[in-house]
């Protein structure tokens, strides 16, 4: 296929967070021709994000059902296989429960189905992994077969078999098939059910603050609170603020927030924020996000919550599988746009 902007692709994904940029990957492991368009600005949410791939703690604090717990589990092991395609690197090192009840908590977790026990004092599971946000994005995108163009698309038309995608900088991009993967930001022009697939996003700010401090040895884990090692230092996370679009910082939001992680670990409580940033989370109302088809060609990759990262090799797949005309398996169902 050839454009007359010479920018002509298979598949073009609009967004590159976590959703975006590992669909483009997988998508072009396939032998599709991608073309991932980002728009230049503000930080997304996954580079905000602390990078936790974390199914075992995840599902006891949100007291997921044992199925939920299952798919979280299941997303998290499709990570391996698109890490070593694409140079994400993945971290192993587990987490604990540094808050009260360890015994309690490593119970529900192997009752959940996760590997669990006790070690120094806390709830240690190594079902849990992490990966470094930054990293991970600049590999992703960086994925042989994908072609990545900075732009802001501000519509999308149907153009004879495919679409055309008008961009601010004048120069549009043409694909047979697109994918939206553009988080929480809704000012995209297109047809009918695209709009009404992004209305269905709500939005759940989080706060997060980078403190230098020697860090634990793994990611610990408290009541609405955790501390995940960063290098020389850890990052503090995060708040869940549902209903706030904005990025701003409240110095007192995270001046607590390290006050509560300094209860997990001692070492933060003289210390302060060197930086602090936010982010805006999509959501469902049941938690889960929108993967698959949404017309004729459309497709979604959005709303994964608070478990972006978690869940990107999931919703990667399940968006690839849609766009080959597989018939959706049981977890493609779950994630299903016409779902609501
Ligand atoms: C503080 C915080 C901590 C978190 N920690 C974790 C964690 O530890 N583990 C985990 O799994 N998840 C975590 N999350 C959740 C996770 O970050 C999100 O669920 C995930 O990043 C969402 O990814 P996304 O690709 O949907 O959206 P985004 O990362 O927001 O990416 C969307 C992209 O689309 C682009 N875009 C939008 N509109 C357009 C347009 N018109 N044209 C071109 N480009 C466009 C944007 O520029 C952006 O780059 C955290 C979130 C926050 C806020």
């Amino acid at each position: 296929m050839s454009g007359s902007a010479g920018l002509a692709a298979d598949v073009a994904v609009v967004g590159a967070g976590a959703l975006g940029a590992a669909t483009a990957a997988e998508l072009a492991a396939m032998g599709a021709r991608v073309l991932l368009i980002d728009r230049p600005g503000s930080p997304n949410a996954s580079s905000v994000a602390a990078g936790m791939l974390a199914p075992a703690f995840e599902s006891v604090l949100e007291e997921a059902t044992p199925e939920r717990a299952a798919l979280l589990k299941g997303a998290r092991d499709l990570w391996p296989e698109l890490a070593a395609r694409t140079g994400v690197e993945l971290i192993r090192d587990g987490a604990a429960w540094a808050g009260p009840e360890p015994r309690k908590m490593a119970e529900r977790l192997r009752t959940l189905g996760f590997k669990a026990r006790l070690k120094d004092g806390k709830a240690f599971t190594s079902d849990d992994w992490r990966l470094v946000p930054s990293q991970a994005l600049a590999a992703l995108i960086d994925a042989p077969g994908v072609r990545y163009r900075r732009a802001q698309v501000e519509g999308l038309e149907r153009s004879g078999d495919g679409w055309e995608l008008a961009c601010a900088d004048g120069e549009p991009s043409r694909a047979a098939r697109v994918v939206v993967a553009t988080g929480v930001h809704k000012t995209m022009e297109g047809p009918r059910a695209l709009k009404r697939t992004l209305a269905r996003v709500s939005l759940i700010k989080g706060q997060i603050a980078r403190v230098r401090v020697t860090p634990p040895p793994c990611v610990l884990r408290g009541e609405g609170v955790y501390v995940v090692p960063d290098g020389t230092g850890v990052l503090v996370g995060a708040t869940m603020e549902p209903g706030q679009r904005d990025l701003l910082v409240d110095e007192r939001v995270i001046t607590e927030l390290i006050r509560r992680a300094s209860v997990l670990w001692p070492p933060l409580a003289t210390a302060r924020a060197q930086w602090a940033r936010a982010g805006v989370r999509g959501a469902t109302p049941d938690g889960l996000p929108l993967a698959g088809e949404i017309e004729d060609g459309l497709f979604a990759a959005l709303a994964p919550r608070r478990n972006g990262w978690l869940l990107a090799a999931m919703i990667a797949r399940i968006t690839t599988a849609s766009l080959s005309g597989r018939k959706p398996d049981e977890d493609a169902l779950r994630f299903s746009p016409s779902r609501f």
